[in-house]
């Protein structure tokens, strides 16, 4: 056998084992993910995984091996365990799933899980699509969206088109931003309680999530010192949302002028996801825009401010070379938005939608009434659709409570699909009429199965 064939033939004999090694090590970190589960411990240690870092780079430094890749590939392994672990999480989603299964078997739902507004959207939307045919939208088009919706959204956030990304809704560009600005090995700040998406999004690509735990007694704001904390020479993202989903918070000015400050002096690129900026109900968020860092990137959607999560459009604001990056990839894996609902989305800006603000602001204060009154405890949400709420009994595990819950026809987000919150959940501010219904609902059987 030649040299070359005989080396060859040793890189597949690796190869092969370390596939079985990878095998081994799932299995075992599936057991200790259970393990995790019914000990009520969270899935990630970060000084633990902190101590094998500096083990391998020790070992790099031994045995003469490039750190980054070794640390791109431990961080690799890490987001494996990461998410074997997190598989039997109860999310929002899976509630959802699940109740949507029984209104198949003829159960009525009352779905208090679900984050989407369960009105209309603007009459303009309705004109649009009866018009859209004969208008001859329906063609391909440019990756970054239609000139006239993208200078329609300039003009609506006060920045040039170029700034502007159409991409079909808020979740795929945040995927896109995570994807494109981020590398396997980087690091990424999340402050939870938080939407799961970021979390899986970085995950997906193999980057590693630092997160920030913010609690109820500290009014869910995350200090500097904690975000500080966090930074290393990894660190490259750090995500904020406010209005919150789900805990409803809007930082306090001074706190969002001191992260971003912080994000400025490490250089961090700041994904601001924007998306319940219309539903800021006790105040008005302050825009990320307004700080004109050139590493931030705001997304924005129609879902939730024009009632219009199904047509699946949103948009990303950024300086044009991060705006590039984000279209080469909605290129490659979609080559455009759909054009007639970029039209529809383009006749819906015109439409509005202070009324939508004015609705849910209404079933917001129903639902602090009635959560207040049932002895739920929770912090005034300042906006967005939600309430994010814990009972006053020991140990209360909130998933669990959902699937007993769902037995009674009424469906709720269990807080560990939104980090180390098992005790909470969070309520959708729906229709006040089946809102009503469904606390009621929950109030019982709270009593029931606790008192
Ligand atoms: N960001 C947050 C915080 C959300 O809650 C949601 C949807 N629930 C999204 C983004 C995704 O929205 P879209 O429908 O625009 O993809």
């Amino acid at each position: 056998m030649s040299d070359i064939e005989e080396h060859r033939k040793k890189i597949e004999e690796i190869t092969l084992e370390m596939i079985k090694l990878l095998k081994t090590r799932t299995d075992i970190a599936k057991q200790i993910g259970d393990t995790k589960a019914n000990l009520g411990m969270t899935v990630t240690d970060e000084e633990r995984e902190d101590a094998l870092r500096t083990q391998v780079a020790k070992l790099c430094k031994e045995i003469d091996l490039d750190q980054s890749t070794a640390s791109k590939f431990l961080n690799l392994l890490l987001n494996e365990s990461v998410k074997v672990q997190s598989d039997n999480k109860q999310t929002h989603l899976s509630v959802f799933l699940k109740a949507k299964a029984l209104e198949e078997q003829g159960k009525k739902i009352i779905h208090l899980e679900v984050g989407e507004p369960d009105f209309k959207p603007p009459k303009e939307v309705k004109t649009a699509l009866e018009e859209v045919y004969d208008k001859g939208y329906g063609k391909y088009g440019p990756a970054k969206g239609i000139t006239e919706l993208r200078k329609a959204l300039a003009s609506r956030e006060n920045c040039s088109e170029e700034n502007i990304m159409v991409c079909p809704g808020a979740r795929f560009g945040v995927y896109l931003v995570i994807t494109t600005l981020l590398n396997p090995g980087d690091e990424i700040i999340i402050i939870e309680p938080a939407w799961p998406a970021y979390k899986d999004c970085a995950l997906n690509a193999g980057i590693k999530v630092r997160t920030i735990k913010t609690t109820l007694e500290t009014r869910w704001e995350p200090s500097v010192d904690q975000i500080n904390n966090a930074i290393n020479e990894n660190t490259k993202m750090i995500v904020l949302n406010y209005p919150n989903n789900p805990t409803g918070k809007i930082l306090p000015e001074k706190l969002l002028d001191s992260i971003i400050q912080t994000a400025k002096e490490h250089d961090l690129y700041v994904l601001s996801d924007e998306i319940y900026s219309s539903y800021g109900i006790e105040k008005s968020p302050k825009p990320v825009l307004v700080y004109n860092y050139k590493k931030s990137i705001i997304t924005k959607s129609f879902s939730k401010s024009h009632a219009m999560t199904g047509f699946r459009i949103g948009y990303a604001i950024a300086e044009p070379s991060i705006i590039e990056k984000m279209s080469k990839l909605q290129a490659l894996s979609l080559t455009n938005v759909s054009e007639p609902i970029q039209y529809v989305a383009q006749q819906a800006l015109k439409a509005n939608i202070s009324d939508n603000a004015d609705i849910i602001k209404s079933r917001l204060n129903a639902l602090k009434e009635s959560a207040k009154n049932i002895g739920l405890e929770f912090i005034k949400p300042d906006g967005s659709m939600y309430l994010f709420a814990k009972t006053k009994y020991k140990n209360f595990d909130a998933a669990k409570f959902s699937e007993k819950l769902l037995e009674h026809g009424v469906a709720i987000a269990p807080g560990e699909g939104f980090g180390d919150y098992k005790e909470f959940f969070r309520i959708t501010a729906i229709d006040e009429t089946k809102l009503k219904e469904g606390m009621i609902i929950l109030d019982t059987v709270l009593k029931e199965s606790y008192e």
